[in-house]
């Protein structure tokens, strides 16, 4: 039996069901007399899960055919560079909106390619609200706009994103994707690590519109050119292949339990739940995302003052509660409700951060 509950801000909690599964697979894998973790990649068995876990993800997002779906290693920060390396070419400039820790990395390492316009910030309110988008400024001479749809440290993320028309929109979409339908045609590009909503770390899920990869100059490394990758579908060098497998176990698991609707109404009532909890405490806890920018992801609170969030973090701790400290660049704390962690989970919680109130509000 695990007695934990598991907030931690990735990587994250994972199904219980597909942590038994992998488990029960591990010494051999649908009896081949092998285990996952020995097979060759370039093996039936593993082209079997590869080719079927780009399906699953093209189910459950419902895919237009003319994208690609590829995994990466290296995680999200590795497509910071990735993305500036494959389309800031010196022609043009790249927009990016600055919402929060994430986008200022992925800013940070696009300045090091090419011209960076941030057409949208947050920074003077220190990340607590988004970024209003509908009056962004982005230069026609664009190569891309580049947003983040949740920001996993401040807790805020897009309800709505905008259409950019002609130019591309690209999104990390790190901390949510899969947690709610979405439109993958509006994007250009798409991309996500895993070990937030997706499985374990060490895989990283791109979207690709195909349009996009025929802009892509021969002049950069092999490993990190997006239509290299493609050619092969993503069959180019070794991918990661355990943590490929994970996460086809867990896109079995969204697709049994209602697919991206099924997640977004799970998630809506947990985050009601954790929200109202905050609200409805008279002050004792204070939600640090303004209210029409909360993620209904990652949940960040502090209380009146630091020793009051250090006793209840110890006290988190000693019964069972891991990972609710919040994010090293915003502190207090924080709840991170992938698509994991279940309504129950969310309730104990809600209920100790009830009675913690009891005896020290
Ligand atoms: C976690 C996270 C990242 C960084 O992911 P790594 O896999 O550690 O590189 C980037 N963007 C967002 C939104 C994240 O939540």
């Amino acid at each position: 039996m695990r007695y934990t509950y598991n907030f931690n801000a990735g990587p994250a909690a994972l199904p219980l069901e597909v942590i038994r599964q992998v488990q029960n697979d591990l010494i051999d894998i649908n009896g081949i007399g092998l285990s996952i973790l020995e097979i060759s990649h370039r093996s039936e068995e593993y082209e079997l899960i590869h080719y079927e876990t780009q399906q699953l993800i093209r189910d459950l997002l419902d895919i237009p055919s003319d994208y690609e779906v590829l995994f990466f290693q290296g995680g999200a920060s590795t497509q910071f560079a990735m993305v500036p390396m494959n389309f800031l070419t010196r022609e043009y400039m790249a927009s990016y909106v600055y919402s929060g820790t994430w986008s200022g990395k992925a800013i940070k390492e696009a300045e090091k390619i090419g011209e960076v316009a941030i057409v949208a910030s947050s920074e003077n309110e220190q990340f607590k609200r988004l970024p209003d988008l509908d009056e962004m400024n982005i230069h026609p001479g664009s190569a891309y706009v580049h947003v983040t749809s949740n920001e996993t440290a401040a807790g805020v993320q897009y309800q709505n994103l905008p259409n950019t028309g002609n130019i591309p929109l690209i999104c990390d979409m790190s901390s949510d994707i899969l947690s709610r339908p979405f439109d993958v045609s509006k994007f250009g590009l798409i991309y996500a690590g895993a070990q937030k909503n997706l499985g374990p770390a060490g895989v990283t899920v791109v979207i690709v519109h195909r349009v996009l990869l025929d802009r892509i100059q021969g002049n950069i490394p092999d490993m990190m050119n997006y239509r290299i990758h493609a050619k092969s579908n993503s069959l180019y060098n070794t991918p990661p292949v355990f943590s490929v497998y994970v996460v086809n176990l867990v896109l079995k698991w969204i697709a049994n339990n209602g697919g991206t609707r099924g997640m977004a109404e799970r998630n809506r009532l947990k985050a009601d739940l954790v929200y109202e909890t905050i609200d409805r405490s008279g002050g004792f806890y204070k939600g640090l995302a303004h209210r029409d920018s909360r993620s209904i992801m990652n949940v960040t609170f502090s209380l009146l003052n630091e020793e009051l969030e250090r006793c209840l973090l110890h006290e988190l701790r000693l019964n069972g509660f891991i990972g609710l400290e919040g994010h090293r660049d915003v502190g207090h704390l924080r709840a991170s409700i992938y698509n994991s962690v279940t309504y129950n989970q969310c309730k104990v919680l809600t209920d100790f951060l009830t009675e913690f109130q009891r005896r020290y509000g």
